[in-house]
């Protein structure tokens, strides 16, 4: 019996190190291609995909982002940093920009809020659209 129990740790457990390898060779994947990547390697269906996604959130593996209004993306740094988001096709991408901690003293001081911690989304268009368009023109 104990054999039975340990066989299904061990698909769970691959399960999430699938989940968690695709988040962390991919950039900024949403669930739904996170579940495109994981499910051309091993049959998981896309519930198990987002309940591993959940599981890896909970143990601060990986932190969700919310740069675009309809979609949450996953992200392997757990560091403070800010994004970029393309209007265009949703893609999202680090800005080597450095997080500000005086920005949190600063709204802490006029809103009298206990402030953790503050997340910059920049919107436009990346680099592959901005190409894209001018060809276009
Ligand atoms: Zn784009
Ligand atoms: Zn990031």
């Amino acid at each position: 019996m104990n054999s039975t129990n340990q066989d299904i740790i061990r698909r769970k457990t691959s399960q999430r190190d699938l989940v968690l390898e695709a988040v962390c060779n991919g950039n900024h994947l949403s669930a739904r291609e996170i579940f495109a990547l994981v499910s051309d390697k091993k049959r998981m269906s896309f519930g198990t995909v987002y309940r591993n996604l959940q599981i890896l959130e909970e143990e601060g593996e990986i932190v969700p982002i919310k740069a675009d209004p309809e979609l949450l993306h996953y992200d392997r740094r757990r560091d403070r940093h800010h994004h970029l988001h393309c209007t265009q096709c949703g893609k999202v991408f680090d800005i080597p920009v450095p997080y500000r901690p005086e920005f949190d003293t600063e709204a802490a001081e006029e809103s009298g809020f206990t402030i953790d911690s503050h997340a910059i989304t920049f919107e436009g268009l990346c680099r592959d659209c901005k190409t894209q368009g001018e060809i276009s023109l």
